[in-house]
């Protein structure tokens, strides 16, 4: 297999777009698709202040890499969330993300959930819902809700996060399954600003979680293989799995899939848009995020409940 751009010896093939490329031009080609896709999505300007959310694994720690490389102006954001997996996973994460930083004089924000409100991601979970709500829907509440603020709080103008094509054709896959309607008008590569809420954006959704792997390792990027020991429900990773299988009988269907989905989104062909009047949304009197509780945003009451118990 050789190399399309120089005709050396190959190390990556990528049958979903029958290309296959060298080391060098592979390292080439993923920031050169990015930046495409930054312009094609109207992700942000060159004068924007970004916020990279980095947890330690190889697509936030990438992106991160490649917006650097693209000569961008990204700090990073990690959480601190007290997530032990036996394996300490939130400290490992943690290290190798300031190892990440430092070695390339990068802006990082730490924010440690427990130093911060008294109770870990665990404790959360365990003690607001008696451990009904699993852990991640916990640990994405307080994601959403800690990104937010940093961002409204430091000025950044807009928030990225490393979601893969992977993880955005398993979401879709599942939206589509129940025709989520309303899952599926929110879900896409940008998330406008509203109402104090900074706008999120998510450069490498076209990029399978493959070309992730490989672009970490050929870039030397150390980052942390476990996945969290909370990560995604069983049925993410079934739908994940299954999306795989279509794909080894016929390479490019989970980019076919996404990006036809995309595309019929734009046209409005797919949806009626309704005429809804959206929430009213107002402050939260503790956090002053907008929302549409009457009081309390959910992040807030679940705090309330914690501190109480
Ligand atoms: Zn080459
Ligand atoms: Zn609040």
């Amino acid at each position: 297999m050789k190399c399309r751009k120089c005709g050396e010896k190959a190390s990556i093939n990528m049958r979903q777009h029958r290309m296959a490329l060298c080391k060098d031009h592979f390292l080439e080609w993923i920031p050169e698709q990015t930046e495409r896709f930054i312009k094609k999505y109207g992700m942000f300007a060159r004068d924007e202040k970004i916020l990279v959310a980095v947890s330690g694994g190889k697509d936030s720690l990438a992106l991160w890499d490649i917006l650097t490389r693209l000569g961008y102006e990204a700090d990073g954001l990690y959480l601190g969330l007290g997530i032990d997996g036996g394996i300490e996973y939130s400290a490992e994460s943690q290290r190798l993300t300031e190892e990440f930083a430092r070695a390339r004089n990068l802006k990082l924000h730490v924010i440690d959930i427990e130093k911060e409100y008294g109770h870990s991601i665990p404790v959360f979970s365990e003690i607001s819902f008696r451990g009904k709500d699993k852990p991640c829907s916990v640990c994405g509440l307080t994601k959403r809700h800690e990104m937010n603020r940093i961002a409204r709080d430091l000025g950044y103008d807009v928030l990225a996060t490393g979601h893969n094509l992977d993880d955005e054709a398993a979401v879709l896959f599942g939206n589509t399954l129940q025709w989520s309607a309303d899952y599926l008008l929110r879900q896409g590569p940008v998330l406008e600003s509203k109402e104090g809420l900074a706008r999120k954006v998510k450069p490498l959704c076209r990029f399978y979680e493959r070309e992730m792997t490989a672009y970490s390792i050929m870039r030397g990027i150390e980052y942390i293989y476990e996945e969290c020991p909370f990560a995604e429900g069983a049925t993410q990773i079934f739908y994940k799995e299954t999306l795989n299988q279509l794909e080894s009988a016929r390479p490019g269907v989970k980019l076919t899939f996404y990006l036809r989905f995309l595309e019929a989104k734009q046209s409005g062909d797919l949806f009626i848009q309704k005429d809804e009047k959206p929430p009213q949304l107002h402050p939260c009197e503790r956090c002053g995020q907008p929302t549409s509780a009457p009081n309390l945003c959910s992040f807030c009451r679940m705090l309330e409940k914690a501190d109480a118990s």
